[in-house]
């Protein structure tokens, strides 16, 4: 089922959301129309809240680099209370977008590396290592979590430029 995607100047983007307790069938349900959601918009990533939802679980798929010497993506992957640790000590600079910002594409300072520990959707507990674009993409989901967007971590001069856009789409998708 595809769902309603919540843009940015709806509250629910601002909330630290809550643990998951227990994996029912309803959270289940939620991932795999979270995922559905994520392609169908062409998404890499989407968090909980961006459906609406303020609680800690984000889905996402790798970008994987082929022998063939060409970009795919990987399987959907789901996050339930993630933590991340370890970021690497170098920044990078790249773009993101956001599902929830439409048409907003900016450079964001990152680290490049992170480490990702969560539970997947039978309750086991996972450890991830990443570097690059995949450890961009967990940083950027696990802050909406958190309550934070990306347009929140680029310098003053930059968020100043957009400001007049955030705005507009403010208004423009919360009528
Ligand atoms: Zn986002």
């Amino acid at each position: 089922m595809l769902l309603k995607i919540y843009y940015y100047g709806h509250p629910v983007l601002r909330k630290r959301c809550e643990p998951i307790s227990e994996i029912t069938d309803e959270i289940r349900k939620l991932a795999s129309d979270m995922i559905e959601t994520m392609d169908k918009n062409d998404g890499i990533g989407l968090a909980a809240p961006q459906v609406g939802r303020s609680i800690r679980m984000f889905v996402l798929r790798n970008y994987i680099f082929t022998e063939e010497g060409h970009w795919t993506v990987s399987e959907p992957k789901v996050y339930i209370n993630p933590k991340l640790s370890s970021p690497g000590t170098e920044m990078l600079s790249d773009t993101e977008g956001c599902l929830s910002l439409p048409g907003l594409r900016l450079h964001v300072l990152r680290p490049d590396k992170i480490t990702v520990e969560a539970m997947d959707l039978d309750g086991k507990i996972f450890v991830e290592e990443l570097e690059g674009y995949n450890a961009r993409v967990r940083m950027h989901e696990n802050d909406h979590i958190n309550g934070v967007l990306f347009v929140d971590r680029i310098d003053v001069n930059a968020r100043k430029k957009i400001d007049p856009l955030l705005k507009e789409m403010k208004k423009k998708y919360n009528p």
